[in-house]
């Protein structure tokens, strides 16, 4: 984690307590012992009565759930559980708070050369949110997720199930955009995560589609490949998840695009929608 530089460990501990709150964890124990990581990623969190609407996309930052099958289990990494996991909901939280929490964001070192933080984008009490790798350079400039060629594609996909985009909710993993487009890095994963957990709890939606690879194995836990478990149903917080491929794959691969409107087929039975005319097959 990066922020500032911190050069005494007294000041490196308040940077992480600064972190932990920002969290929203304010209280530690010494006795705490670690809970079993678990695939469900944590149990399922009481849902916020009112919610707070924002449909943020940037952040201003200067430069009756289905049904209750048993659900697959992946092999665990062997990774601990994420400090967020082990806490209780974010008390008082909201999609605002959250974003306000990030607001200049200087946690780990993608700040240094973004454009806008991209929190997040659609319908704050969506059924249905998919959840993306990291900005692009489109992304980045705009402050909005998947705006890029890989966004049109996603466009689609939404169209093709009978959704618009304003009727589900749309985020990354991270929120800043990694150098040259590269895979965002272990750390910057684990300091930007439970940010968006925490806007998962917020919406509160019944099904979460993880786009391609690094949000699969990051909301999973994972680090199996998502040949592995593309397509399968797992229990998430409350809610179904289901790993699909990233629809920048898809653009370089169209072949894969069967497996993929499989994979969404599933989410719209799931949901009770059926597809418009002319794309049931
Ligand atoms: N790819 C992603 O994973 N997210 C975006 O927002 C855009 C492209």
């Amino acid at each position: 984690m990066d922020s500032g530089s911190p050069t005494s460990s007294k000041e490196k501990l308040q940077s992480w307590l600064r972190y932990y709150e920002d969290l929203g964890i304010r209280a530690f124990y010494r006795d705490r012992a670690p809970q079993q990581p678990s695939m469900e990623a944590g149990p399922s969190m009481t849902k916020q009565k009112e919610r707070e609407a924002v449909g943020v996309a940037a952040v201003a930052s200067g430069p009756d759930a289905p049904t209750r099958t048993a659900a697959p289990k992946l092999q665990l990494a062997g990774r601990g559980p994420s400090l967020f996991e082990v806490a209780e909901r974010v008390e008082g939280d909201s999609l605002e708070r959250i974003c306000g929490d990030l607001a200049g964001c200087t946690r780990c070192k993608l700040h240094h050369r973004r454009t806008n933080i991209v929190f997040g984008v659609g319908n704050t009490h969506a059924e249905l949110v998919f959840v993306g790798e990291g900005p692009g350079h489109d992304e980045d400039l705009q402050g909005v997720p998947f705006v890029g060629r890989a966004g049109q594609l996603l466009n689609q996909m939404i169209q093709a199930m009978g959704l618009s985009r304003d009727q589900v909710y749309i985020a990354n993993v991270v929120k800043c955009r990694p150098p040259e487009n590269r895979t965002p890095e272990k750390d910057e994963i684990a300091t930007c995560l439970p940010f968006l957990f925490r806007q998962l709890t917020e919406i509160n939606p019944k099904v979460v589609v993880c786009l391609g690879s690094v949000a699969s194995q990051a909301l999973l836990n994972t680090n199996k490949s998502i040949s592995h478990f593309r397509g399968q149903w797992f229990d998430f917080r409350g809610a179904k998840l289901m790993a699909t491929y990233h629809p920048a794959y898809l653009l370089r691969n169209p072949h894969a695009k069967p497996e993929v409107w499989a994979d969404l087929k599933k989410v719209m039975a799931l949901l009770g929608l059926t597809p418009p005319r002319g794309k049931r097959a």
